[in-house]
């Protein structure tokens, strides 16, 4: 394994009682191809990988069972423990998953920490696994004697029509659903006959503790989840200045041999980049800037829509200028630390002290996360990049979900737990720096409103036809299949507007906005 990348990022797989099999796929993420047949019992497996070099790194085989694996593991050491003793360590995290197999079958997802989309295959069995959040999207189409399952939506585009089964129905594309996140599909193949397992749930107990318990416990299960993400090159984390890439930054940068690497992105429009230099300097880490002009960034907006297979508008803003930044990293693919998602299980974007109404929004938003898409490593990918986010590390969002609400807010400020536990390792002025979203501190959100207005959309109407211009262009990319490079976002709006060629699918006359409360 590469020490920057997974040895599999994503993957097509087609297993089938007949022998013949689909075209080669298309994924917006970019890496090395492998193909393979392969028969097992009664069934054909034909797999398609996207690796980095080393495929059979991505899969194992033993005892009549095949195991595809793309993503990486975080908590390797704890499960090599659950090894019979005496036994030689599995040198790959696939052959680590097929061995803790053999004792725990399917329950084996149950134990994992990691980042990853996985199939098992045996005894004419389909086993579809998400990790605990689904951070790695895995769709699936089922039929009585086929399974197809991929990583990439568009990628089970040519497949033929599949029958329910008990996930989401992903808009348009007939019979394919996504895997939840936390949950393990078990197919029989020969019936399509499919039972899903959730493997992880949020918390919803909370815990008490003393201010010092709580800060100790957050910055320990950080600096692992930074640790076991930084692998064995010098990481490189895209850094705002706020409070959470630049923990991120600091704690890798203190565990690091050598400087690390950062990176901030701005636009003409707007930028963090004061901020970003002050956590850069007191880090010592080679830190960059990029500014991608807003015209070029609303450009990207097909390749985000396209990536992330996301239909919200809000999400979308939020990962644009992520995935320009990704584009504009260039040289070989990195691996990529973020402070993605912290607010998330800390209610971040709330900003009154009223506890009840954060903790409703800490519940509102983990109950919902699911299907967004917002960690899909395949945002990198287009870029030739591998990110992982240590906030959404299991052992991390088990903890910070579970603080009680008032060790999130307190002292007048929001997010109190991580700010408090990361004071020693960062300037005051950023410890207590107020949030700020990556949407407005690069323009995105203002300069697609903008657009939308400049094209003729009433003010009062710019959230609809956000929804509107990203599901035309989900249909567009996604569903019917074209590349993002001949999207042009300023036909798609023209055409929402219905000032230009009609859509097929989107205007903005008769359709509700759906409020998005994060
Ligand atoms: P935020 O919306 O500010 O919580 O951003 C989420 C994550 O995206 C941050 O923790 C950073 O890792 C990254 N990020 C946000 N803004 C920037 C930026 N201007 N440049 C580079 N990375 C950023
Ligand atoms: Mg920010």
């Amino acid at each position: 394994m590469t020490p920057n990348s997974p040895a599999a990022i994503g993957f097509r797989t087609e297993l089938r009682q007949d022998g013949g099999h689909l075209t080669e796929p298309v994924f917006a993420a970019r890496g090395s191809r492998a193909t393979w047949q392969e028969r097992a019992a009664d069934l054909t497996l034909h797999a398609v990988l996207l690796h980095s070099g080393a495929p059979d790194e991505a899969c194992a085989r033993a005892r009549g069972r095949t195991l595809v694996f793309a993503g990486e593991l975080y908590n390797r050491d704890a499960l090599h423990r659950l090894l019979p003793p005496g036994r030689a360590l599995p040198g790959t995290d696939a052959a680590l998953v097929s061995a803790l197999f053999d004792v725990y079958d399917l329950h084996v997802f149950r134990l994992l920490n990691g980042r990853f989309a996985a199939l098992v295959t045996e005894s004419g069995r389909a086993l579809l696994a998400t990790d605990h959040v689904g951070s790695v999207p895995l769709y699936v189409r089922v039929a009585p004697g086929r399974v197809l399952a991929a990583t990439e939506a568009k990628a089970l585009r040519d497949a033929p029509p599949g029958r329910p089964v008990p996930a989401r129905p992903v808009r348009r594309k007939t019979g394919t659903h996504q895997v939840p996140a936390g949950t393990v599909l078990d197919i029989e193949v020969a019936t399509g006959k499919c039972v899903p397992h959730r493997t992880w749930a949020p918390p919803l107990a909370r815990r008490i503790l003393p201010e010092e318990e709580a800060t100790d416990t957050v910055r320990r299960a950080v600096e692992r989840a930074v640790r076991t993400r930084a692998g064995g090159s010098t990481p490189l984390v895209v850094l705002s200045g706020g409070i959470d890439s630049s923990a991120v930054a600091a704690l890798a940068a203190r565990r690091s041999a050598k400087p690390i690497d950062t990176v901030s992105m701005g636009t003409d429009a707007a930028d963090e980049f004061p901020q970003a230099r002050v956590v850069a300097r007191h880090i010592g880490s080679a830190h960059r800037e990029i500014t991608v002009p807003i015209a070029e960034l609303l450009r990207w907006l097909p390749h985000t829509v396209w990536a992330a297979e996301c239909l919200d508008p809000d999400i979308v803003e939020y990962l644009l200028p992520l995935t320009a930044l990704y584009l504009r990293i260039g040289g070989p693919g990195r691996r990529v630390l973020t402070g993605y998602g912290a607010d998330i299980p800390l209610g971040g974007m709330h900003r009154e002290n009223r506890l009840p109404r954060l903790d409703t929004a800490v519940c509102h938003d983990m109950d919902t996360f699911d299907g967004l898409n917002e960690m899909s490593p395949t945002l990198s990918a287009v870029g030739g990049h591998w990110t992982t986010h240590p906030y959404w590390d299991r052992d991390v969002l088990d903890v910070l979900v579970s603080l009680e609400a008032g060790l999130k807010r307190r002292h007048g400020q929001d997010k109190w737990v991580l700010r408090a536990a990361m004071s020693d390792v960062l300037p005051h002025e950023v410890v207590v720096r107020p949030k700020l979203g990556v949407h407005e501190g690069s323009g995105t959100s203002a300069s697609f409103s903008r657009l939308l207005v400049d094209a003729g959309a009433p003010r009062e109407r710019v959230r609809e036809a956000k929804r509107l211009v990203v599901r035309e262009v989900f249909d567009q990319v996604v569903v019917g299949g074209r590349h993002p490079d001949d999207v042009a976002i300023d036909s798609v709006v023209d055409a929402v507007l219905g000032a230009g060629v009609e859509p097929a699918t989107a205007r903005l006359s008769g359709a509700a906005a759906r409020p998005v409360p994060r």
